[in-house]
């Protein structure tokens, strides 16, 4: 049998898991734990078709409409948040519901209302579509919020007054790109006011940081994640744009297009914020079938944040 060829495999660190996508799985399990099945889950609970698996084997149930949860049943909603008119038709119609929303999303909520009491017009920066911009921007009326995604958008803004103008973003964008928005938003309107600090989460910061400390060192770089998976999509970008000739996003080790690593010396490997470790090592256990493999972990940051679940769940039946 030939020897395998040498690949050095860098583990960015850290990756994978953030404390509210932790928090949000807890939540389901801790619900379906006390409730019993079914527990209704409206939209995936986080971005992951594994995790979403793992969780309807043990009993979740995942809508993407309200009115297809029974009353009698608890519903959950998901770590990206919710539209107000959700939360309201579940407290209408008198259901258990339990928002798994991240406390760094419903930090961005709550500023863009204490917002607009201000009487501020509000600018969000984020992708057009993403289940965390159609929470964000359902906590206001219609009209309320205007969504931009590029440098190009700012030119059409038309605010009725630049002088009462505030600008949030999604929590899981790329840190650079937002940047170059946010300057482009300061150029036009020197007034705009921002975040105290920037709504970008720790856990995208950080996930992005590590990538760029290992691109100098690869070849090509996996991210492991789902395709609705904002924050892993950007640390393609990331990879791509540090200089990665091959950066990739693949869900699991079986989606992996092994002719793209032949002759490669050296690989990155990253995980979004969902996707949880033992994928990781699903994919590392591939490249060892493959390559004579070395491991490096490159640590940027130790992360020890933690959320809470809610008390109603963590209380006994
Ligand atoms: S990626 Fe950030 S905002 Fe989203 S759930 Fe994780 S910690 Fe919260």
């Amino acid at each position: 049998m030939a020897a395998k060829p040498p690949l050095t495999l860098y583990l960015a660190a850290p990756r994978g898991f953030c404390a509210g996508v932790d928090r949000a799985i807890k939540m389901v399990e801790m619900a379906l734990e006390k409730f019993g099945a079914p527990v209704y889950v409206r939209h995936e609970i986080v971005h992951n078709r594994f995790v979403v698996d793992g969780l309807r084997d043990k009993g979740a149930v995942f809508v993407e409409d309200l009115d297809d949860c029974p009353d009698d049943r608890p519903v959950i909603f998901s770590a990206h948040g919710s539209p107000k008119s959700v939360i309201e038709a579940a407290r209408t119609r008198d259901m258990f519901a339990v928002d798994a929303v991240c406390p760094l999303v419903t930090k961005v909520h709550m500023e863009i209302i204490r917002l607009h009491r201000q009487g501020f017009e509000i600018v969000l920066i984020g992708h057009k579509g993403h289940v965390e911009v159609l929470g964000t921007m359902g906590q206001l009326p219609p009209g309320a919020v205007s969504l931009i995604e590029t440098v190009e958008d700012v030119a059409g803004l038309a605010p009725a007054d630049p002088g009462k103008l505030a600008y949030v973003t999604q929590t899981t964008l790329s840190v650079d790109d937002t940047a170059e928005v946010i300057a482009a938003l300061k150029a036009r309107f020197p007034a705009i006011l921002g975040p105290g600090k920037e709504d970008i989460c720790y856990a995208t910061t950080n996930r992005q940081a590590s990538v760029k400390a290992i691109a100098p060192k690869i070849d090509a770089l996996v991210v492991i994640g789902a395709e609705n998976s904002s924050n892993s999509k950007r640390l393609v970008e990331v990879g791509a744009k540090a200089g990665c000739d091959y950066a990739v996003l693949v869900p699991r080790a079986a989606d992996i297009d092994w002719a793209k690593f032949d002759g490669v010396a050296s690989v990155g490997i990253t995980a979004g914020a969902s996707a949880p470790e033992v994928l990781v090592t699903e994919v590392v256990d591939a490249f060892r079938a493959r390559f004579d493999v070395t491991v490096e972990t490159v640590e940027t940051v130790v992360e020890n944040v933690e959320f809470k679940a809610p008390r109603i769940l963590r209380e006994p039946a």
